[in-house]
């Protein structure tokens, strides 16, 4: 670790994406204010935290700091430690789950396997660039460039960079080396390929605890379409002066809400069951978009229930179709 990687990580992040992307959280209605704070978590007070010239400062708990003092708390670790996970040096990840300075907050996730957060931030800071491949199969699905771009920039989509399976095994292998592929369950004990190589479209969550795998192409028989590693975190676009959220199923029907020109704040759950309200507590409206099947439908009228209880407001997307990427082809066919 040299000195200059302090420097390098606040001049790479700043406090307000990390609040944004990292913390997950929309600014507040006044400018520089947030709801959420590294320290003592979410709140319903859209004022609780200020960011000014680069450094928080919690009302609540009184927590200040810059961007790696926020990282440090966030996840519970050295400032040197903070300073590797912003600028996704995964080498020195496995020092992550040291002792923790602090007792666990409600709000902090547990620590996923070190291994794979190391795997993820790779991803995360390597694989910004498309394989042209990559971009044909979401234009096949309706989604443009313009809402490709967007991803891209905050960070939601990544890519592994070939087009054939192979190649992408041998850039994860050559990249992470094949204990720690082994070691984050990338790579069976007993294997020398990783599934996720022939799916080469990964979407991070916001938090990068947790990474979806997809194919661009039809799955076979038996296969399956992605393949999700971490913890259960969901993934999201912010619309900074928006109050809403929209949510759906996962990262195509993200886009497919981008696409179709949807304001506001976007959020995908990871798997229909896996939604929890307490995501949803800094919004005051919430549409939902979940998917027209079983599941989605029963999940639902669990969340309506749930976010009538916290007395946060609900609607119903109505969309034609199985889901949001379907309505979007319906309305939009590709190719035009
Ligand atoms: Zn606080």
């Amino acid at each position: 670790m040299k000195l200059n990687d302090f420097q390098e990580a606040k001049r790479r992040i700043s406090i307000e994406y990390f609040f944004e992307n990292w913390l997950g959280t929309a600014p507040g209605k006044s400018a520089g204010r947030y709801s959420i704070c590294p320290e003592c978590g979410p709140s319903n007070d859209n004022n609780k935290v200020s960011i000014r010239n680069g450094y928080f400062t919690c009302f609540k708990c009184g927590a200040k700091g810059d961007v790696i003092e926020a990282a440090a708390l966030h996840f519970k670790t050295t400032a040197k430690n903070a300073v590797n996970l912003l600028l996704g040096q995964n080498d020195s990840l496995a020092s992550r789950s040291e002792v923790p300075k602090v007792a666990p907050k409600t709000h902090a996730p547990p620590l996923p396997n070190k291994a794979l957060l190391g795997c993820i931030a790779y991803i995360f800071s390597h694989g910004r660039i498309p394989h042209a491949s990559h971009i044909e199969y979401l234009h096949s699905r309706g989604i443009g460039d313009k809402a490709i771009e967007f991803a891209i920039n905050r960070g939601f989509m990544r890519f592994l960079p070939h087009d054939n399976s192979r190649a992408n095994y041998i850039w994860l292998k050559e990249s992470l080396g094949i204990e720690r592929l082994r070691a984050a369950g990338l790579v069976k004990p007993d294997k020398d390929f990783a599934s996720i190589a022939y799916r080469p479209l990964v979407f991070i969550s916001n938090d990068q605890c947790a990474a979806e795998f997809r194919l661009i192409k039809p799955a076979r028989e038996g296969e399956s379409k992605t393949i999700c590693y971490g913890l259960g975190s969901h993934y999201y676009f912010l619309d900074q002066k928006r109050d809403y959220a929209l949510v759906c199923e996962g990262p195509i029907d993200m886009l497919s809400a981008y696409e179709l020109g949807l304001k506001g704040n976007i959020i995908g759950i990871p798997g229909v069951q896996k939604s929890k309200v307490e995501w949803f507590h800094q919004y005051s409206q919430i549409i939902l978009a979940l998917d027209h099947d079983e599941a989605g439908l029963k999940q639902t009228a669990l969340l309506q229930e749930q976010l009538a209880a916290n007395n946060i407001k609900c609607y119903l997307f109505d969309f034609n179709g199985k889901d949001l990427n379907e309505h979007l082809m319906a309305t939009r066919p590709p190719n035009k």
